[in-house]
């Protein structure tokens, strides 16, 4: 019987031949854009995310500019995106503690990234890894569901998940593969309504009963 680790490789051979170059799915120019539209994403689609920030950005795109609106400014913009009363505070707060404590620049380590309001575990993953290139394997559900569905990992939540999936890719793989697993279930892994004999990973690797 394969290995979870012999797997994850296959696994990973796959998501390679499927995705050998992996955009970062939120539109930004920089750290700070990019947490921005981290923050907006929670319960929102990536595509209306990409909608609304540039019209956020055309106003302000530094922690300088986002504190000078004011927050109901920045609520009114960001609607579209669900959640705005939270999450124009939160970016409002965010900016300013960006300026007062870390000299207008977004911090690199997930201690200071978690301590800013709005910005939980995977939020800090996501900009560790793809604004500054550090390792990190943030997962959200969807990375949660499909590692289920391939045997991966049992965890109960995302927390361990994220454990259980760090064992098993190389680090140097994991910014580009959580990404892939991402892009993958979007386009062939949908909650309900697949097929797992047509299934490019499943056919090969699914240990679960599918639903
Ligand atoms: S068979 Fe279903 S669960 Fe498995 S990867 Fe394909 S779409 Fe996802």
């Amino acid at each position: 019987m394969i290995s979870k680790k012999e797997k994850a490789k296959e696994i990973g051979k796959i998501l390679d031949k499927f995705y050998p170059k992996v955009p970062v799915p939120l539109d930004h120019e920089d750290p700070f854009t990019l947490l921005v539209a981290v923050i907006l994403s929670a319960r929102c689609t990536d595509i209306k995310v990409n909608e609304v920030t540039p019209v956020l950005f055309a106003k302000a795109d530094t922690p300088q500019k986002m504190v000078k609106l004011k927050v109901a400014e920045i609520q009114k913009i960001i609607k579209p995106c669900g959640l705005s009363p939270a999450k124009a505070k939160n970016i409002h707060t965010t900016s300013q503690i960006i300026l007062d404590q870390h000299e207008g620049k977004v911090p690199m380590t997930f201690e200071e990234l978690e301590a800013l309001p709005g910005v939980g575990h995977k939020t800090a993953s996501v900009v560790m890894s793809q604004a500054f290139n550090q390792p990190a394997f943030p997962v959200d559900t969807h990375i949660h569901r499909l590692a289920a569905r391939w045997g991966l990992s049992s965890g109960k939540n995302v927390k361990e998940t994220e454990a259980d999936l760090k064992k098993l890719f190389p680090e140097s793989s994991w910014n580009r593969v959580h990404l892939q697993i991402i892009f993958f279930g979007r386009e062939y892994c949908p909650a309900r309504g697949h097929v797992k004999e047509e299934c490019p990973i499943c056919s090969i690797y699914g240990v679960r009963n599918m639903e």
